[in-house]
Order: C-alpha cells, then sequence, then structure tokens
C-alpha cells in the first residue's frame, strides 16, 4: 500500500493496522477489571498515577465493601483510604470517590450520566475519565487522550496539538464514532507495548513504514 501523505491517511492505516494486532471489543482491551459503569468510573478515577494492574488489586474489595454509589457516598473516609491506600494519593482519590458517589446519588439517581456535559460534572471526571466511561462501559462514543495516545499522535503527526482536549478533537475527524474508544485503547497498548516513551520500538512497530518518526 502506498504510503499515506496525510494526517487522516496515517490515522486510518494505524486505526486498520492496530486493530489486526489487538483485536478484540473495548471491554476485552479495557485492562481495568469492572462490572458496570459505576464500577468503571470508580477504577478510572483511581488508575491516575498508578498501573491498571494495581487498581485491579484493590477494586474486587472495594466494590465488595461498597457494591452502589449510595454505599460509597456513605463510607466512612478512613476505611476508604485503608482500602485504595496502595494505588497512591489515596486521600484526595477517597475525596474525588465519596464525592463522585454523593453526585450521582443526590443528581443522577444513583445512575451514572450518559452525556459529556454532565459527566465532567461529577467529582474527580474530567474529560479523558468520561471518555473511557462513555466508550468502554455506557457504548456512546469517546475517544479517551492519554499521555500514550498523546505520544503516539504526535509521533505519528496526526496532530500538534499538546493540550489532549484538543488532541481529542483533532483524532475524532479522522476516527468514525463507533471505533473512537477502540482506537484509543490499542494506541495505548501499543504505547506500552512497543511505542515506549524513552525508546520506541520502531523495528518491531506494524507501523514503521509509513510512521514519520520511525528510526530503523
Ligand atoms: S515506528 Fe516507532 S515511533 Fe512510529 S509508532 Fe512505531 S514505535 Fe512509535
Amino acid at each position: 500500500m502506498a504510503r499515506p501523505r496525510s494526517a487522516k491517511g496515517r490515522a486510518r492505516l494505524a486505526n486498520d493496522r492496530l486493530t489486526e494486532i489487538y483485536p478484540g471489543t473495548v471491554r476485552e482491551l479495557c485492562e481495568l477489571d469492572f462490572g458496570d459503569p459505576f464500577e468503571l468510573l470508580t477504577a478510572t478515577i483511581l488508575s491516575a498515577q498508578t498501573t491498571d494492574v494495581r487498581v485491579n488489586m484493590v477494586t474486587p474489595e472495594l466494590f465488595n465493601r461498597y457494591p452502589t454509589p449510595d454505599d460509597l457516598a456513605n463510607a466512612d473516609p478512613e476505611e476508604l483510604e485503608g482500602i485504595i491506600r496502595t494505588t497512591g494519593f489515596f486521600r484526595s482519590k477517597a475525596r474525588s470517590l465519596i464525592g463522585m458517589a454523593t453526585a450521582l446519588v443526590e443528581r443522577y439517581d444513583g445512575v451514572v450520566p450518559r452525556a459529556m456535559a454532565d459527566l465532567v460534572t461529577v467529582p474527580g471526571v474530567g474529560r479523558k475519565t468520561a471518555n473511557v466511561v462513555r466508550s468502554v462501559a455506557l457504548d456512546e462514543p469517546g475517544l479517551p487522550v492519554d499521555t500514550h495516545v498523546l505520544r503516539l499522535s504526535h509521533r505519528l503527526k496526526l496532530t500538534e496539538a499538546t493540550d489532549p482536549v484538543q488532541a481529542e478533537l483533532d483524532l475524532n475527524r479522522f476516527i468514525p464514532p463507533a471505533q473512537r474508544g477502540l482506537f484509543s485503547l490499542r494506541m495505548i497498548l501499543h504505547g506500552r507495548r512497543v511505542c515506549f516513551a524513552r525508546r520506541p520500538n520502531c523495528a518491531a512497530c506494524v507501523l514503521n513504514d509509513f510512521c514519520p518518526s520511525a528510526q530503523l
């Protein structure tokens, strides 16, 4: 295939190639363990500044102790902090979790809202977290831009934006709504496994024949 010359062409080809090597649904590709949107929202808030593996180590006990937003909203902060301590920043995360659950109970009948405009009003929920929950648990379009997605998008020259929100809007022009969550998850996996921040493994990369940053 000819080397794509536009950002759109590179985004589409990257999407196709990454789909081949990382097949599966959003639920299968998401490395956080969860059962419903409330659990994914909880796990995503906990995943800030730590690994999904570490989050998955605390969520079984957490979900068991606080199975509903109402339970979490009424959690004893010290007990909650003890359960999530190993994920780091546990005091502020506990505050966010209780604030998030309280907002769900008080404003959304204990249900995670679907609309981006509503989700980002919930304590602890930024646009990235809202996009994760929308795309992975609610079957809505959403393209979370984290550090991996941003780095790969720059290396592939899909966007020059350094602001994640602007990068998301740029990528949205190239990736159809139904594939945005999948694209983000695949870019994250590729960033973790091949396109490392320090020394990308370009020789082993399936995008190296058209990536403008490939070093071979
Ligand atoms: S070719 Fe290299 S820089 Fe480009 S996406 Fe692959 S690993 Fe990253």
